[in-house]
């Protein structure tokens, strides 16, 4: 291996011999479609891998391993490419790459869809709705199910159908070693534990199974805007409301600012608003009945609800986040509570972003998602009844500095209202290490770390929230 530059080179004969065992491209810098290739969505990660393996199916998948462990290369394994902390990627290292593999396969009499480990939500979606089916993904449609379902997976189905982890029937998945395995709860249930909620450490997964259940083709989706100065007289009545609404509403509220863009008057550009954002999963008329108490709180901004497609809620947020052009670093904290205290902890810093993209989220949680035993998957946190996101969102890289000061202050002034405790999947960059990957699984981390060292002693996999192997 060599350095030419800021690139680093491999062998050519060592490519050759990835190469005669590949069915997929194997790119390297200087090839027409590496930069286009290598570009993940976070831009704060300019990431150059030595080489990117384009996977197109599990042979790919363990050639690609084997190879990296063979030479002793950095692995990043990139399913939708959406990790803020950019783990997607590597430098020098090899890019596993799942991108290509986004075969979905619907078994409609079993309701049961596979996806392949690069598939995103949207390409779930699509198939799984042919059928008025659907499972329990994120609320971005680019994401990938790789990453999102082994981090554990919040989205509007939560409250209804449980976590993205929760719908998992099985995996299929290489191994460090470069073995195939798969695991569910009759075959390697230990690993079925960990894969749902530990992430990427045990292995590359080559597909999920996934339960599936009636949704749409029509759901009523909530998105009422209201001054961001009244968030301290809504967020209670929302609190109270959340507490006996039906399980199929899954709620979150959200700080944002309102998009600067032509389809809304210029008047309201930039204005920050609390939003009152739901998902009803059930009858679409009887969600509008259930919703009707949210937008009529005061004088909306802007009221976008309405009976929409399901497809059409999940990719709503999608032109937010183009792929590679904007910056992230998403942190969170589970809520012990969202009592008047701490509502007024963390209006300041949620009224008052250093710029306007600054999104700041809170997760409702309960119904299915909370009752499954806090024991039965690697994720933690299923009984705390919010979880506060702080997502910094901007486009200046000279705003960079700021947003991750402010963002780490807010966190910091919420700790005194927090059990304690963050989801995965909003790490920031992982900059705590060892610490962060503790904080998020807490009592799970003994069970995880002997897991790691049946599955990955040397730790081949490490470019993720990373569960050290103590062997
Ligand atoms: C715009 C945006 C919206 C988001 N919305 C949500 C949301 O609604 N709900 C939610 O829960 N989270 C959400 N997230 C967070 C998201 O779950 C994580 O960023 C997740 O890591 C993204 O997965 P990915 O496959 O797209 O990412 P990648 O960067 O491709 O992968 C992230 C890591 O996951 C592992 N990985 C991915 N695929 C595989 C695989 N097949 N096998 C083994 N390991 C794999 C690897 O360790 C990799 O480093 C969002 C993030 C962004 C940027």
């Amino acid at each position: 291996m060599v350095a030419v530059g800021e690139t680093t080179v491999l062998a050519e004969a060592l490519v050759q011999g990835l190469k005669a065992n590949f069915r997929g491209a194997v790119l390297v810098p200087g090839d027409a479609s590496y930069d286009e290739v290598r570009v993940i969505s976070n831009a704060m990660h300019d990431k150059r891998p030595a080489v990117i393996a384009r996977c197109t199916g599990t042979a790919d998948v363990i050639a690609a391993v084997n190879f990296a462990r063979t030479n002793h290369l950095l692995v990043a394994v990139r399913g939708g490419g959406h990790n803020v902390a950019g783990t997607g990627s590597c430098d020098g290292g090899i890019m596993i790459d799942l991108s290509a593999m986004t075969g979905v396969h619907v078994d409609e009499k079993a309701r049961i869809v596979r996806a392949q480990g690069g598939a995103t939500w949207g390409d779930v979606d699509r198939e799984t709705q042919v059928f008025g089916l659907a499972t329990a993904g994120g609320v971005v449609s680019t994401t990938g199910v790789g990453g999102l379902t082994l981090g554990g997976g919040l989205g509007w189905l939560r409250r209804k159908y449980g976590l993205s982890i929760d719908n998992v029937l099985s995996v299929e998945l290489v191994t460090a070693n470069g073995e195939f395995v798969r695991a569910s709860e009759t075959e390697n249930a230990e690993l079925f534990w960990g894969i749902r909620g530990g992430g990427g450490n045990f292995g590359v997964v080559t597909s999920f199974e996934f339960r599936l259940h009636p949704v749409g083709p029509n759901v009523m989706f909530c998105g009422v805007w209201y001054p961001a100065e009244d968030a301290r007289r809504i967020l209670p009545i929302w609190r109270k409301f959340m507490e006996s609404a039906p399980e199929e509403l899954s709620s979150s509220a959200f700080f944002w600012s309102v998009p600067a863009i032509p389809e809304i008057p210029a008047a309201l550009h930039n204005r920050r608003a609390i939003i009152l954002g739901a998902v009803y999963c059930g009858a679409a008329e009887e969600g509008e009945r259930v919703v009707q108490p949210l937008r009529e709180l005061g004088a909306p901004l802007l009221d976008l609800s309405a009976i929409m497609p399901w497809t059409t809620v999940q990719a709503a947020f999608d032109p937010f986040f183009p792929k590679g052009k904007r910056h992230y670093y998403f942190k969170s904290r589970y809520l012990s509570n969202l009592n008047d205290e701490t509502i007024e902890a963390l209006i300041p810093n949620s009224v008052n972003p250093p710029v306007p993209s600054v999104l700041v989220v809170l997760w409702n949680y309960g119904g299915a998602m909370s009752r499954v035993g806090a024991d039965a998957t690697a994720f933690m946190g299923r009984s705390a009844p919010f979880l506060l996101s702080v997502d910094g969102i901007w486009d200046d890289p000279a705003d960079t500095d700021r947003v991750i000061a402010y963002s780490r202050r807010f966190l910091a002034e919420m700790e005194p209202y927090s059990p304690g405790g963050l989801y995965v999947n909003f790490a920031g960059l992982g900059e705590e290490g060892e610490k962060l990957v503790q904080a998020a699984y807490g009592s799970h981390y003994d069970r995880l770390v002997a897991l790691k060292n049946k599955y990955d002693p040397t730790n081949l996999f490490h470019l993720n929230q990373n569960i050290r192997p103590s062997v």
